[in-house]
């Protein structure tokens, strides 16, 4: 009945080969399938987990919230409270508008950027993925990559050549576009981290000149922290890198693992949204009291100590592979809690140079992982996560682990 079996793509396994397991239930860095097979999990719902999962502070959060009522579709105290800590956190978010996805925070962005600016042009970078809304379907990445097909049918041709497609971490060709048509650009949509085609971090003083060009030439920058929030560091990819975007996009941590996403920044952008301005928001759901509570309560647990534990992890990680990534011919980049293994002896700094690694080794490895316990994501064009669930005994096994996997790689 579902198509594909699944209710979003890359969930098919069809990049590695086999069928998913189903899953029955987590339990902190686990997932039990339902043939009650464990796994460490690395995916950790797409990088949305960053405290494990059913943490239990969060799970009751939820359960009081929804004991007083699922949905109300009018404000709600927990709103306002939210939009206080996030505001506190992320200073350069002055105001902010919850929704419930990512992909409606980037669109929503997006026509914002066009409201405000007047302008209909979006550029975007290869490989980047913002979403599966049309505007920004286009060289998206993951998907894509993993299917060969970089775009999709049925987005008219007439938004796609909205849209002007880029390469990532590549100064001369954005330069290259604004020289060209800058005038005519309303937003620069990026992934500060790019984790849509595996983990690739931003080249040194690449998201100063995005900010310095944006700026130039009267266009919005739109930060898309869907993954990179709270996942980069504390405060993102922004507070990591010290850049900020016009307007900022976030999404899966954010939620706490229920549906909760956001856009915000400039308040003289965000009061462009209606009801005070002319550009036009809205949904049902946005702002949901279970999927804010879960939020509240998930940035409640991101503290110091939480980042420091994460780091710690990550370290841990990258110390006891680096012999067997380098006997096996991989490479591995990793910014805070998001990672990937590239088979590729360097990791990439652009799409181009990411399509150079060894797909078939990468579904031997992904087989042999998935054998010894631990659940990658199913391609080699998507990041990893890791959560602060991990306890010592689970990091020291998933080393253990993941070595012999390349090892059988490499045998293989
Ligand atoms: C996951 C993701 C999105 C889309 O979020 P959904 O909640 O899946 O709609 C957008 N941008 C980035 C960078 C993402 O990683």
């Amino acid at each position: 009945m579902i198509p594909g079996g699944v209710n979003s793509p890359v969930r098919a396994f069809r990049a590695v080969g086999g069928a998913p397991p189903f899953v029955a239930r987590g339990e902190g860095a686990e997932i039990v399938d339902a043939d009650g097979r464990r796994y460490l999990d690395l995916v950790g719902s797409w990088g949305a987990l960053l405290l494990g999962h059913a943490p239990q502070g969060v799970v009751a959060a939820v359960v009081e919230a929804l004991s007083r009522g699922a949905t109300f579709g009018a404000p709600t105290e927990g709103e306002v409270v939210f939009a206080e800590r996030l505001t506190a956190r992320l200073p350069w978010i002055q105001k902010v508008r919850l929704c419930s996805s990512g992909s409606e925070a980037t669109g929503h962005a997006i026509r914002l950027a066009r409201g405000v600016t007047g302008r209909d042009l979006i550029v975007k970078f290869d490989g980047c993925y913002h979403g599966a809304h049309d505007a920004v379907l286009v060289g998206a990445g993951s998907g894509g990559e993993t299917f060969g097909v970089p775009d999709s049918a049925g987005v008219p041709a007439a938004v796609a050549a909205l849209t002007r497609v880029v390469p990532y971490n590549d100064v001369a060709a954005i330069e290259a576009l604004f020289a060209r048509e800058g005038d005519r650009v309303a937003a620069v949509i990026v992934e500060p981290v790019a984790g849509n085609m595996g983990c690739v971090a931003p080249v040194d003083g690449y998201l100063q000149r995005l900010r310095a060009l944006c700026t130039e030439h009267g266009a919005g920058l739109i930060f898309d922290e869907v993954m990179s929030g709270f996942r980069a560091g504390p405060r993102g990819a922004s507070g990591r890198y010290g850049v900020t975007g016009d307007l900022t996009c976030l999404g899966k941590i954010v939620g706490g693992g229920l549906p909760l996403a956001a856009f915000g920044g400039r308040a003289d952008w965000m009061d462009h949204l209606a009801p005070l301005g002319p550009v036009y928001q809205a949904g049902t759901l946005s702002g949901n009291p279970a999927a804010v509570a879960a939020g509240l309560a998930t940035l409640e647990r991101l503290d110091e100590a939480t980042y420091v534990r994460l780091e710690a992890i990550g370290e841990a990680m990258e110390a006891g592979l680096r012999a067997s990534l380098a006997a096996a011919g991989a490479s591995m980049s990793r910014v805070g809690g998001m990672w990937t293994i590239w088979f590729r002896s360097q990791p990439p700094r652009n799409l181009a140079e990411a399509r150079t690694c060894n797909t078939t080794a990468f579904s031997v490895f992904f087989q042999a992982a998935l054998a010894a316990g631990v659940w990658l994501p199913p391609s080699q064009f998507e990041a990893a996560f890791i959560n602060v669930a991990l306890t010592d005994a689970q990091v020291a096994a998933l080393v253990d682990r993941l070595t012999r996997a390349l090892a059988a790689t490499k045998a293989g």
